[in-house]
């Protein structure tokens, strides 16, 4: 039983900063769909766990997937998944609740299901008596398709109000022949056997027939005021891979709408908590961690973020924000976060020319990259981190250069200011098409052309001296794309891949391309070829898999944005007091 011991020292190294309820009879069991030090340090699934244990008619567990050896072990010794807190058989629950916020997790739910003795497939489990699963977090809002033959129910939106009012209605109903139905009434629920997808001859999606008791688009569910509603560090454990953290939430959304962005259009509209809310959170934080994890899509823009680092920095502590617009950053920021100890900070130029800059509505010109690193530089903060994307739509070779021409600026320039530079790391992941993105039709470009730019700037950049690339591999990125944009018949694959004990980047794409060759020589039926998700450009009028979750962005104003893109212009910044240009306002 070293699986339950593992678990135990585990809940024995944990700091709770909170009061535990006794529960009620309502048993759910809330899974962080990957391992334990990656839950831990998930602000929404420790969010949605809190939800659940603090409402008087639940008792609520967590679980995660296990770590590679306990999987080993479990399908030696047949040994299943128990919960934490209770060490009960996950088919003992009345609601497993996964909380999702990565899609490519989508690959770990068939282990999950396995190693709990769980059929995978709703259609299996129906009038079984197996608990009801459910689905929730940022990557189900995006598009729960890839897994929605698994899943009974998915909770679309942010939790906080949506959570309860689906507690209270499960209650009612629970036990009910129809309790699908009536749980479906719940704003933002989403019942997929209540959907029926059809397919057109070049297997496009051609309907989707809704038979259910409510309305056929699903609402997305957001909360006005993040104040309302504490979004940080509940359970400490160094254990976590931000463990010497404590993390704060700092807004959700982003006002600069760069069009490859996911947050900057599903939580529109951008929301901040106070800054008097957030200084009470860290100084909370602060005694439990000198570390203080800002969270969120865009920190430097956060209303009051210099002093939130000066409050922290005055009590001895760092503040960590998790990215900076460069021409965002103040120099009393900069000064702020230097004082605090920082090392290193983390600059998103995101494409190497102005030019793709413009396409991808960075706003953001050569010149106000190069005072932010100049600022960071000068503040004795030195090593620096640059974010950059490859393979984005009308991307050309000389953009990719450009690349390490602005960080070749960006190290020349230092060196004439004669400022410390300790090391440059050129972060370059592929461009993933996003759902609700400007860039949700267009294809991800093949690997062998990624892997050709890649080389091409791995060349240029050695030409600079100490920089570091690191680059995401294409077939990462593939896979990623495959259940970002598929439907359905992405969960065949997954069992395939499942089957195949397909759990790592390389295993995942060999077992992908073996798909492809059986497609092609027809020994496999009822598998559809990935790359019709991955490197197909959609077509305009094309029924897309997400397209009956209403996100209150108009796919005319999407349209519209991904024009601009081909024109490279700008659009300007979110102002919420009196813009209603794509409907999110
Ligand atoms: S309506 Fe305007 S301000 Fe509001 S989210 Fe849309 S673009 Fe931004």
């Amino acid at each position: 039983m070293f699986i339950r011991k593992r678990a135990l020292e585990r809940i024995a190294r944990e700091k709770v900063l909170y009061e535990r309820s006794p529960g009620g009879d309502v048993s759910v069991c809330v899974i962080y769909p990957n391992i334990y030090p990656l839950g831990m340090a998930n602000l929404g699934f420790q969010a949605v766990f809190h939800i659940f244990e603090s409402d008087p008619r639940v008792a609520a567990d967590r679980a995660f997937l296990p770590d590679a050896d306990e999987r080993a072990q479990m399908r030696k010794t047949g040994e299943r998944i128990v919960s934490f807190e209770r060490a009960r058989p996950l088919s003992d629950f009345d609601l497993i609740a996964f909380s999702i916020s990565f899609e490519t997790d989508y690959l770990n739910l068939p282990s999950i299901f396995e190693l709990a003795g769980i059929p995978a497939r709703s259609a299996e489990r129906k009038g079984r008596g197996y608990p009801l699963i459910v689905a929730g977090g940022s990557a189900v809002f995006l598009n729960p398709e890839p897994i929605a033959e698994f899943i009974d129910l998915f909770l679309i939106g942010e939790g906080e109000e949506m959570a309860p009012e689906f507690i209270a209605r499960f209650s009612e109903h629970r036990g009910d022949d129809d309790l699908l139905a009536r749980l479906a009434e719940v704003e933002g629920a989403y019942v997929p056997e209540h959907y029926a997808p059809a397919y057109d001859e070049r297997g496009r999606l051609r309907s989707f027939a809704y038979r259910g008791p409510t309305k056929p688009r699903v609402n997305r569910r957001l909360i006005d005021d993040l104040d309302q509603f504490k979004t940080a560090s509940l359970i400490l454990t160094e254990e976590s891979v931000f463990g010497d953290m404590y993390l704060v939430e700092a807004s959700r959304g982003c006002q600069w709408g760069c069009r490859f962005c996911a947050a900057g259009f599903m939580y529109r509209p951008i929301r901040y908590r106070s800054s008097e809310n957030l200084i009470a959170e860290a100084r909370h934080g602060l005694s439990e961690r000198k570390v203080i994890g800002l969270v969120g899509a865009e920190m430097a823009s956060v209303p009051g973020v210099a002093e939130i680092a000066t409050d922290v920095a005055e009590r001895g502590g760092r503040l960590s924000p998790s990215s900076l617009k460069a021409d965002c950053i103040s120099p009393k920021l900069a000064a702020a976060l230097a004082e605090t100890g920082a090392r290193s900070v983390t600059i998103a130029p995101e494409a190497g020319s102005e030019r793709m800059r413009k396409v991808i509505n960075k706003n953001l010109t050569e010149e106000q990259i190069l005072e932010a690193a100049a600022m960071m530089l000068g503040e004795g903060v030195a090593n620096l981190k640059l974010y950059f994307m490859v393979g984005l739509p009308e991307e050309r070779d000389h953009d990719v250069l450009a690349i390490a021409e602005l960080t070749g600026k960006i190290i020349a320039g230092a060196r004439e200011r004669r400022q410390r530079v300790a090391s440059v790391t050129v972060s370059l992941n592929p461009f993933v098409p996003k759902p609700w993105t400007p860039f949700q039709w267009d294809r991800m470009e093949d690997a062998r052309s990624l892997k050709r730019k890649i080389a091409m700037l791995r060349s240029a950049l050695s030409k600079l001296g100490p920089v570091e690339l690191d680059a995401e591999s294409p077939r990462e990125a593939y896979f990623q794309t495959m259940v970002s944009r598929g439907d359905r018949r992405v969960s065949r694959i997954l069992e395939r891949l499942h089957a195949a004990g397909a759990d790592d980047p390389g295993a995942i794409w060999h077992e992908l391309q073996a798909i492809r060759r059986d497609i092609d020589s027809a020994a496999a039926v009822d598998l559809q070829d990935p790359d019709f998700f991955v490197t197909r450009e959609y077509a305009r009028d094309e029924l897309l898999p997400w397209d009956f979750i209403d996100h209150h962005v108009e796919k005319w104003f999407l349209e519209s944005e991904r024009k601009k893109a081909h024109f490279e212009h700008q659009s300007p910044p979110c102002d919420v007091t009196r813009c209603t240009v794509c409907g999110a306002c």
